[in-house]
């Protein structure tokens, strides 16, 4: 037999069993087609009827207004990094950036090369342990945009309310908690996020913009790199990631039938908590690095008090086949990342070994 493996990787990330099971199920005839959909050309009624599946499955769940569309891009989230600044921000012209953490600093750094974005609040001096607060946050009216994280993947960070940005459009890097909880998504200009965490596998990139963002976007840009070339094309200017697409579309079929973002939210608020009582009751044994306001329900951030013990923890953890949980390669501690698809009882499980390990030592 084989030891259950508790998949709690930060992204490429778990993927729900019942999902997988339907690929492999599908995998060498798709609905009648006689080959895999990754055969299928991208241009065929077939794949057609995937890729559209998938984006309305998306508007409908994340109730998307009609005035938004849904792309399906490569270059992860990553590359929004970079054509965010290039499609709204010009020399000369303000943005900005609210820095929570690594991935807002890479976000940062890509807009410095496009035009003159600063920092409008930051963490750092905390090693990123809070979010920082709404009113605290300098914006100007007259900036081309407000860009946020609303979860810091590494430090375990989640924004719970959004701010208010007026006629500042807000862009948000959702990669660590999209489709986690329901958003109010017309609060947001753009909201992006590479698949591989919350669903599906890695190679697609959801980009939500609302419409009158790609008609205002710089018009001279190479084609790839222009949203309203994608927004024209149905996300089928290019070849796009079709195997992952229909993953996708799969995993947000798997969430429908589990009622929901509304209650995958409650599920997720429950699983994170399974493992944050086990830390708050430990008497300082765990010690968590957010702070308990700022919290993630997706990202669960620890240390041990003793660092020698923090080594076997880990050892030990991987040897009872919890996979993942080590912290950020240069960031170290613990981490448990617990998205949509991880189980309840994996929680419950890891909860239970820290609780073991405690006794034990
Ligand atoms: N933003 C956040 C919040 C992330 O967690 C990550 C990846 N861990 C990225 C951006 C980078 O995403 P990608 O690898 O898809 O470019």
């Amino acid at each position: 037999t084989i030891q259950p493996v508790y998949n709690f990787n930060a992204g490429p990330s778990a993927l729900p069993s019942a999902v997988l099971e339907k690929a492999q199920q599908e995998l060498l005839n798709f609905r009648g087609t006689g080959m895999s959909v990754m055969e299928l050309s991208h241009r065929s009624a077939a794949y057609e009827e995937v890729h559209n599946n998938a984006i309305s499955r998306l508007k409908t769940l994340f109730s998307i207004p009609d005035n938004y569309e849904v792309l399906f891009l490569q270059g992860g989230a990553s590359l929004q990094f970079s054509m965010i600044p290039m499609n709204f921000l010009q020399k000369g012209q303000k943005a900005a950036y609210v820095n929570t953490g690594v991935w807002a600093e890479k976000a940062f750094a890509e807009a410095k090369l496009f035009g003159d974005p600063y920092e409008a609040a930051s963490s750092k001096e905390s090693n990123h342990r809070f979010i920082p607060n709404l009113h605290d946050l300098k914006i100007n009216q007259d900036d081309e945009y407000v860009h946020i994280t609303s979860n810091n993947t590494i430090y375990g960070t989640q924004w719970k309310d959004f701010p208010n940005t007026g006629e500042v459009p807000l862009i948000a890097d959702m990669s660590s908690d999209i489709m986690s909880r329901p958003v109010d998504v017309s609060k947001f200009a753009l909201i992006y996020a590479g698949a591989q965490k919350n669903l599906g596998p890695s190679g697609v990139t959801v980009v939500i913009i609302r419409k009158d963002m790609i008609e205002k976007a710089n018009p001279n840009l190479p084609t790839m790199l222009k949203y309203s070339t994608h927004s024209k094309n149905n996300s089928l200017f290019n070849t796009p990631p079709t195997f992952g697409i229909y993953m996708l579309g799969e995993v947000l079929g798997w969430i429908e039938e589990k009622g929901g973002l509304e209650s995958l939210a409650k599920q997720n608020e429950e699983k994170a908590h399974l493992i944050y009582d086990a830390i708050d009751e430990s008497n300082g044994f765990y010690i968590g690095h957010a702070k308990p306001e700022s919290r993630s329900l997706m990202n669960i951030t620890f240390r041990l008090a003793d660092q020698d013990l923090e080594k076997k923890f880990l050892e030990e953890a991987k040897e009872a086949g919890f996979v993942g949980v080590n912290g950020y390669r240069t960031v170290g501690g613990c981490r448990a990342s617990t998205y949509n698809s991880v189980p309840v009882e994996a929680c419950m499980a890891l909860r239970d070994f820290m609780i073991q390990f405690q006794k034990n030592n």
